[in-house]
């Protein structure tokens, strides 16, 4: 059997922070790209401590060490899409510019993520929000803040659909090429995407669930995946929001709190009783093939 000589499938890059109960950060990012069929690469930005219960503590990678992990993996491979979550510092943040600058990757998604959904310890900090809004944002395709996250980089109070709109020009006068601010924090969990020209509304279904741990991530990730597969960005966008509810709809609780989405869904099987789980036989070696043991 050939081997083509390089990956069949894009080659996504996650630059994040690692959640531990892997409903977050890269591991969600991860999954995300796996369920596009892409092929997810990541460079860590900080080790958290926490649990479906909250964030105990960070502990940010140090800048030389988050630009030598982009500069590793830019080296080797060709990045189809990029997709940035939280950087904690601005010494984080403007290693990613500069690794940004360098790189010139055509798709780059920046979710200025500032603290967890389900609180506990900052996500990043007041300068490194400060760059991202005046350096970072100008780098990326697109931004995608929640309402909080736009509260927090305008220094508004966002009460409505209006107050979204207008936080997604602001935000395009700042410098971003294009912005989604998301509306999952609101009553209808619409979604508001601004390019510079016109303002569309991306509505759906808010669906009552106390499992959306990451699902800001999942939304940026499944953007990026999009992008990275030729499609343009108000349909990557329309895509990404129904995977996002779909996942969150046929999601389960894994700890004491909030649970991760579903993101294989469309893969998922009925659970078998331990030890009788089927083999996948489809494209074993030989030596494991059914009836080829001795
Ligand atoms: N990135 C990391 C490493 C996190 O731990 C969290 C939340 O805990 C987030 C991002 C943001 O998560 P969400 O997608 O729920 O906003």
């Amino acid at each position: 059997m050939s081997h083509p000589a390089t990956s069949p499938l894009p080659i996504v890059l996650t630059i994040a922070g690692f959640d531990p109960s892997c409903g977050a950060g890269i591991a969600a990012d991860l999954k995300t790209f796996a369920a596009h069929n892409c092929y997810g690469i990541a460079a860590v930005t900080a080790l958290t401590v926490q649990s479906t219960q909250g964030v105990r503590s960070t502990h940010l990678t140090p800048a030389a060490t988050l630009r030598a992990q982009l500069d590793a993996l830019a080296e080797d491979m060709t990045i189809v899409a990029v997709k940035i979550g939280m950087l904690g510092n601005k010494a984080n943040a403007a290693a990613v510019a500069e690794f940004l600058d360098k790189a010139q990757i055509a798709n780059v998604v920046l979710d200025p993520v500032a603290r967890a959904q389900a609180g506990g310890a900052e996500l990043m900090d007041a300068s490194g929000l400060k760059y991202l809004r005046e350096e970072l944002m100008k780098h990326a395709t697109v931004v995608t803040p929640n309402v909080p996250e736009a509260e927090a980089l305008l220094g508004v109070e966002i009460k409505d659909l209006a107050a979204m709109e207008a936080a997604a020009r602001k935000l395009v006068e700042l410098g971003a090429r294009a912005v989604v601010v998301k509306g999952g924090h609101m009553e209808k969990a619409i979604d508001v995407l601004f390019e510079g020209s016109e303002v569309l509304h991306f509505g759906g279904d808010k669906v009552k669930s106390p499992n959306t741990h990451g699902s800001g991530c999942t939304f940026a990730s499944a953007i990026t995946a999009q992008l990275a597969t030729g499609r343009a960005l108000r349909e990557s966008v329309l895509l990404a929001k129904a995977y996002v509810t779909k996942a969150i709809e046929r999601s389960y609780a894994v700890g004491k709190g909030p649970g991760p989405l579903n993101h294989f869904y469309r893969i998922q099987q009925e659970p078998q009783p331990r030890g009788t789980h089927e083999l996948p036989t489809h494209g074993m070696h030989p030596a494991a093939e059914p009836g080829v043991r001795g």
